[in-house]
């Protein structure tokens, strides 16, 4: 099996470090990266630029681009062989409700669902996490599921895993998403010439948190896996729209 890594915070993240150690047990894994960290990226491509694939060793790249050129490139064209799946991450910091909108580890893995395998995407919840082993354990007890009993194809999963010891994790949870309150306001100073400036404030916390959702595992020391789609139609309002539009 080969496995495409890949993340959102940049070639040189611990995290994903910790994931190419952990799963080059069980597979050929290629990295393709990006240089710098594009947390937030979301699923943006490079279009008015081109992208440049440094080789860092036999099978490790970085590119200066977002994950979802770095999935893109090595999928069609960079690399000569085509991997089985893509696991991005590990993200430092959660991917939790509707950060998966934003998220750029989420659209890494969402960049891979053409291959023969279901997509990862894995997260280690907390601002500024200590425990990659646990969250590369996760990910390795996932593989080894996979390889039992396959998953459909098009099946993206996104895992975030509580940044515990892994003798203090309660085991796998299968979850929705939940959602979080609206974002904190945008923080606005001043440049040093006086000119107002803005920083992206925090997300909010969770507001559907309760049983059932991504957000709850996390918080009672679960792993959370949840199955993602890239259909957004929200079909239950079908009915009605055709009606509507109708007028
Ligand atoms: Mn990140």
């Amino acid at each position: 099996m080969i496995i495409l890594l890949s993340n959102d915070d940049g070639y040189h993240a611990d995290g994903l470090a910790a994931l190419a150690a952990a799963t080059s047990e069980f597979a050929d894994i290629i990295i393709v990266a990006p240089d710098r960290n594009q947390s937030g990226a979301s699923h943006s491509l490079t279009l008015d630029a081109p992208l440049r694939a440094e080789q860092i060793s036999e099978k490790s790249y970085y590119v200066n681009g977002t994950p979802t050129d770095c999935v893109h490139l090595a999928i069609t064209g960079l690399l000569d062989v085509e991997p089985d799946m893509v696991i991005a991450g590990i993200n430092h910091g959660s991917n939790l409700g509707d950060d998966v909108l934003y998220s750029g580890t989420v659209a890494a893995a969402i960049e891979g669902r053409f291959l023969g395998l279901p997509a990862i995407a894995v997260s280690l919840c907390a601002e500024d996490p200590d425990h990659f082993a646990t969250a590369a354990k996760a990910v390795c007890k996932l593989l080894g599921r996979l390889t039992l009993k396959p998953l459909s194809t098009d099946t993206i999963l996104n895992v975030n895993v509580p940044d515990l010891p892994w003798e203090e994790v309660k085991g796998f949870a299968a979850t929705r998403l939940g959602f979080r309150h609206r974002s904190e306001s945008v923080v606005k100073t001043t440049d040093p010439k006086g000119q107002p400036i803005y920083w992206v404030g925090p997300a909010g916390h969770g507001q559907d948190a309760g049983t059932g959702t991504d957000f709850h595992a996390v918080e009672q020391g679960f792993v959370s896996v949840t199955p993602l789609q890239i259909d957004l139609t929200r079909h239950e309002s079908m009915a009605d729209l055709e009606e509507w539009v109708h007028f």
